[in-house]
């Protein structure tokens, strides 16, 4: 948890963005390798997201109060770059492809995603989610461990039930299995309705970066 809070204060973000309460550890000691792999939720499962670090996000109670989100909504992952997450955070909804970004870019169409077709994507499976298609790794210096890392971020979401449609993988991993759980052919969902998912987690992943 020290080094995700390191790296999140390096990305000098609005520290009213978060909240504490709802952070979460998924290494081995925090969540022990006995534990289920796949939990139910809203009438749907989803994997956990062994080996990441949740940093918790204000969710704003009107979604809570409304919808039942803790109970209705299911558990979804997002994998993304830091600026379109931050724009995520600060404009509280999704981004459709063609909208612009806080920096002024504009949010493209990934390949492998038909052209011109404009989608929000997740998984209920980090293990697509964090694809380095989806989720570019970053550099990250830490200074208390000096060391230097591979940052991954994902946004764990709610996400409205009926709201989406499943497909098959699309980052051509041909006959190789991304997840022991959900088959390839289940594993990413589409959307073009912005208000069906709401980010509640900042999950980040670290390797050591090999020089
Ligand atoms: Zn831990």
């Amino acid at each position: 948890m020290s080094l995700a809070k390191e790296f999140v204060n390096s990305l000098n973000w609005h520290k009213t963005l978060f909240d504490d309460s709802q952070d979460r550890c998924y290494c081995t000691k925090c969540y022990p390798i006995p534990w289920d792999d796949v939990i139910s939720t809203g009438n749907a499962n989803y994997v956990i997201p062994r080996g990441w670090t949740r940093l918790g996000l204000r969710v704003d109670p009107m979604l809570v109060d409304a919808y039942d989100i803790w109970n209705k909504w299911i558990v979804t992952f997002h994998g993304t770059t830091k600026t379109a997450a931050l724009s995520i955070l600060i404009h509280r909804h999704f981004y459709l492809p063609g909208d612009k970004l806080i920096d002024g870019t504009t949010l493209g169409i990934r390949d492998g995603h038909i052209p011109n077709k404009k989608f929000i994507f997740t998984s209920p499976t980090i293990a697509y989610s964090s694809s380095t298609i989806y989720a570019p790794n970053n550099d990250f210096y830490s200074s208390t461990n000096n060391t230097l890392y591979e940052a991954q971020l994902v946004l764990q979401c709610r996400q409205q039930p009926d709201s989406f449609k499943i497909q098959g993988e699309t980052i051509r991993a041909g006959s190789k299995r991304i997840c022991p759980f959900i088959p390839n052919e289940q594993i990413e969902y589409y959307t073009d309705i912005r208000s069906s998912i709401i980010a509640y987690g900042l999950l980040v992943r670290f390797r050591e970066k090999r020089r």
